[in-house]
């Protein structure tokens, strides 16, 4: 199984999602952020899975934390952050909002192409998850940017409509991914765009800020032209 954050460096570059399979790299932000995930985690109301399927039956209104999603079929599983359920909609299913949190210090110039193919994973994945089958659909999602030390927050939504747009590559992007760490086919220096559905070249300032570029052939190259 591809877990999602890992799916989503195909955003990047497919060699970076090589590389990130192989070579974890965890920085100080990253630990911090891990932190963060988790205190807020202990203040939201916490439910059981039970308890979720039942109330996602009912139709009832409410927002679980930390919710763990697989599609079996297509060897993808990932943990949403939040998810707020808004209750039955005209076709009888729990319409629900997926939400993820990322922190970081800096200012937030805008979801990128690794954001759009995590929402659309978790967009994919949860009307497919055994839990939830048949009982929910997705009404959006959205990335929620937030600064370390500061309640403040910046969100970046989503539609329903244009996720599942999206989701119409999630097969040829796990099939890739899949390929890929089994050896079957080379990953190239490309990063998949969501919004036009197709792969562009690396650019050299994508290898500058690249973490991988240290261990990349094909980016040092590129930055020694
Ligand atoms: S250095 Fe460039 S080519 Fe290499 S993994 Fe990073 S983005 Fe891709």
């Amino acid at each position: 199984m591809i877990s999602v954050s890992d799916l989503s460096y195909l955003g990047l570059c497919q060699i970076a999602f090589l590389f990130n399979k192989k070579a974890k790299i965890v920085t100080q932000a990253m630990m911090q952020g891990a932190k963060r995930h988790s205190e807020l985690h202990q203040q939201a109301e916490f439910f059981t899975q039970d308890e979720i399927i039942e109330k996602t039956i009912k139709g009832e209104r409410f927002v679980a934390r930390e919710v763990s999603v697989a599609d079996y079929e297509a060897g993808i599983r990932g943990r949403i952050d939040e998810m707020e359920f808004m209750g039955h909609n005209e076709s009888k299913k729990n319409a629900v909002i997926i939400r993820d949190d990322k922190f970081s210090r800096s200012n937030f110039l805008g979801m990128n192409d690794m954001h759009r193919i995590q929402l659309t994973s978790y967009a994919f994945m949860t009307p497919r998850d055994p839990k939830f089958r048949d009982m929910v659909e997705v009404a959006g999602a959205s990335i929620r940017f937030r600064k370390f030390n500061s309640p403040e927050h910046t969100e970046f939504k989503v539609s329903g409509r244009q996720l599942s747009l999206w989701a119409g590559d999630m097969p040829m992007l796990t099939a890739l991914a899949g390929n890929i760490l089994e050896n079957r086919e080379m990953p190239k220096p490309r990063s998949f765009a969501m919004m036009d559905s197709e792969w562009l070249p690396i650019s050299k300032q994508t290898c500058a800020s690249c973490k991988y570029n240290k261990v990349c052939s094909v980016g040092r190259k590129m930055l020694a032209k």
